[in-house]
């Protein structure tokens, strides 16, 4: 899933300019699962952003709405009656969600109500950890089902580096170090010989350096 964390109210109501009727917006994917942006994050949102309107003296008209998903413009039409009376939407979908009702709705400014962070998954209740950045070209399967782009801070191929100490990783010492884990899965596999080989390097063409990246399947448009 996407992962995305909370921004600060003091943030949005920043970037709200003049705005007073506003609509906040969530969406029931990712950013449910993670609570950044679901009904329940929507509606605390919305709380706190009527709580300090009138502590401003202005009040704010603030409307709820949450979405099946805001990256996928079929689910956005039930939205337009709602956003034809605001001055200005705050949307708690991740980046994507984000720019997709900003491409629906141009002549209305939307605001992120949550920041982005990349492509992971629940590790502990409250805790959720990256694990894919999306890269393009999966190595997973010659690093044992670890991914070394994510999860080793320098995203070495052939690894460790010289600074892997007692299993953790010299940038973060409360991080493991992904090519020991790596080398450790590979032990248990019996698959030692596999790390023996050098990896060529990454072909980094179908990363995001190369600008926007898209994914045609002409399958599935019939
Ligand atoms: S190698 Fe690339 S696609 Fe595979 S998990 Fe890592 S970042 Fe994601
Ligand atoms: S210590 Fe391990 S995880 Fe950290 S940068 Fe070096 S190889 Fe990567």
């Amino acid at each position: 899933m996407i992962l995305a964390r909370p921004r600060q109210v003091s943030s949005i109501l920043a970037g709200l300019g003049g705005a007073r009727r506003l609509a906040v917006i969530g969406c029931q994917e990712c950013v449910t699962v993670c609570q950044a942006g679901g009904r329940k994050e929507v509606s605390c949102l919305a709380h706190l952003l009527r709580i300090a309107g009138l502590k401003e003296g202005l009040p704010l008209m603030v409307t709820e709405a949450t979405v099946a998903r805001q990256c996928d413009t079929a689910y956005l039409a039930p939205l337009d009656p709602l956003v034809e009376q605001v001055e200005a939407c705050i949307s708690l979908g991740c980046g994507v969600g984000v720019q997709f009702i900003a491409e629906r709705y141009p002549g209305v400014p939307v605001i992120p109500g949550v920041d982005t962070v990349g492509g992971g998954g629940t590790t502990a209740p409250g805790v959720w950890e990256e694990r894919c950045a999306m890269c393009g070209e999966c190595v997973l399967d010659q690093t044992a089902g670890i991914c070394p782009v994510t999860r080793c801070a320098k995203s070495l191929l052939n690894g460790p580096c010289g600074g892997s100490s007692g299993g953790m990783c010299e940038v973060d010492p409360d991080l493991p170090c992904a090519w020991e884990m790596i080398y450790r899965r590979m032990k248990e596999r019996k698959s030692l010989d596999d790390l023996r080989s050098i990896r060529p390097p990454k072909n980094w063409v179908s990363s995001r350096s190369g600008g926007l990246r898209r994914v045609i399947r002409e399958d599935a448009m019939r």
